[in-house]
């Protein structure tokens, strides 16, 4: 579906609606931030419940520890979410950006926390215009300030997803918190302040790349914010009965003031339209106040509006079957392999400094060093098995104790017959066992050096 692309740069003064989409809109913008915001407060079992601990290369997720050989799991999340994405563009079209993108999000605020001190869309805009004096400057000085003070805290919150959030607040208030947090929150809240409080629109309009290629996910049965032309025009005030015959619309201009991008919907679908509805809320109550039935603005398909077709349902659509199997796909061997992935990891490094050297006992010894990770919120004790053709045992320094969510080094020497094993590389298996569940065991193949 070809959309065109118009450059409105005017700063916007949306006028607040009130309706069905404008209470979608302030629903999801107060689940949205309580979730941001609160989620590094959960704890889980004693610690952060959501946390990614880049010093020790850790991924807390609730009860699961997850390790950068895992990184397999945050790439099939990232998948299934950019197909989710175009999924739910390819049947609903831009509602992700009017509802939950953080840049309509943070910009929804942003105009909340401007009209609380700068009062309606017309004040605001006569202000601006206007030359400083104390009002404007009280004004503006106190809706900037609460912007940014917003914007830090939202910068604060998201270093609070790397580092303690705990700590960080008790830091934060004993005024030490470290230079990395301070220059992590700082700039994040300063971006946050720059796109969500001054960019604003322009955002969505000349930087995000999502709005250039989300005309290609449309299709014909695509829900899209649309103005019903034939309907609506030809629009104009109403007059009198015996006049000449006009459509439904009273060219109020009310659809092009409550919109946050400040685009006129009824010069068709426009690629700067979010979906965000607002426009659909102002002229459905100007459609009751005219007795005439609402939906003069509505969210519908092409389809539907040229031929009076509905959308088939998903499973007749190719496209939605695929990405929803993928989807599925993915989600499947994710849960498997989660399913299947053992509490501890082990990986194995031939000790290539020191060569395979004969024992008092007339063995070959090859050294190794185990590293074990215990994604386990306590301490486990393990068993070492080691197996292959001619290996005569193992000696280890101490017990193989490694402490909860920690990991831990360890130097094992296999021993080996030379009566049994010819010179040369041979393939041996190394196995360790979890001592209190005996059921979770990892191996690993290496080789053994006979010289
Ligand atoms: S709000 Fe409705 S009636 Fe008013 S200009 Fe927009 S489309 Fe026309
Ligand atoms: S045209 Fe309507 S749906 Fe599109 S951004 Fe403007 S108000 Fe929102």
């Amino acid at each position: 579906m070809a959309i065109p692309i118009h450059f409105v740069s005017s700063k916007v003064y949306p006028k607040l609606t009130r309706g069905r989409f404008s209470h979608w809109r302030t629903g999801f913008v107060i689940v949205t931030q309580l979730l941001y915001f609160l989620t590094p407060w959960l704890q889980w079992q004693g610690q952060q419940a959501v946390r990614f601990d880049f010093g020790n290369m850790r991924l807390y997720l609730f009860g699961l520890t997850l390790l950068p050989q895992d990184l397999i799991y945050l790439a099939g999340a990232l998948i299934a979410s950019a197909l989710g994405l175009f999924l739910w563009t390819m049947l609903a079209g831009r509602l992700w950006c009017g509802f939950s993108c953080p840049q309509t999000v943070y910009t929804e605020i942003m105009v909340w926390i401007e009209r609380l001190f700068e009062g309606p869309p017309n004040a605001r805009r006569k202000r601006d215009a206007g030359p400083w004096g104390a009002d404007k400057l009280l004004r503006k000085g106190a809706s900037q300030t609460s912007m940014l003070l917003f914007s830090l805290w939202t910068g604060l919150t998201l270093v609070g997803y790397f580092s303690p959030m705990r700590e960080l607040a008790a830091n934060l208030l004993a005024g030490q918190i470290g230079f990395w947090e301070a220059s992590f929150a700082l700039g994040y809240g300063g971006f946050t302040w720059l796109l969500a409080g001054h960019l604003r629109e322009q955002v969505c309009k000349h930087m995000c790349p999502y709005a250039r290629f989300q005309g290609v996910m449309f299709d014909r049965d695509t829900l899209v914010v649309s103005y019903d032309t034939q309907r609506g025009e030809p629009r104009g005030a109403r007059r009198k009965q015996g006049a000449q015959p006009q459509g439904d619309c009273v060219d109020c201009g009310l659809c092009v003031q409550v919109c946050p991008v400040g685009i006129d919907i009824r010069h068709g679908l426009q690629y700067e339209c979010i979906g965000c509805g607002v426009c659909i809320d102002a002229c459905d109550e100007v459609m009751d106040k005219l007795a005439a039935p609402r939906g003069l603005i509505r969210l519908t398909t092409q389809n539907a509006q040229e031929q009076g077709q509905l959308a088939p349902p998903m499973w007749q659509r190719p496209r939605a079957v695929v990405y929803s199997s993928l989807i599925a796909t993915v989600f499947m061997v994710m849960a498997i392999g989660l399913w299947q992935r053992e509490p501890f990891r082990m990986d194995i490094l031939r000790d290539r400094a020191v060569m395979a050297r004969e024992t008092h006992d007339g063995y070959i010894e090859n050294t190794y060093t185990l590293r074990v990770f215990n994604t386990r919120r306590d301490a486990r004790s393990y068993t070492l098995h080691v197996a292959g053709q001619g290996v005569v045992g193992v000696r280890q320094q101490g017990a193989l104790t490694v402490p909860g969510d920690g990991d831990q080094s360890f130097i094992i020497s296999v021993l080996a017959d030379p009566e049994v094993l010819a010179k040369g590389s041979h393939p041996i298996e190394i196995a360790l066992q979890d001592s209190h569940q005996p059921d979770d065991q990892v191996r690993e193949a290496t080789r053994i050096l006979m010289p």
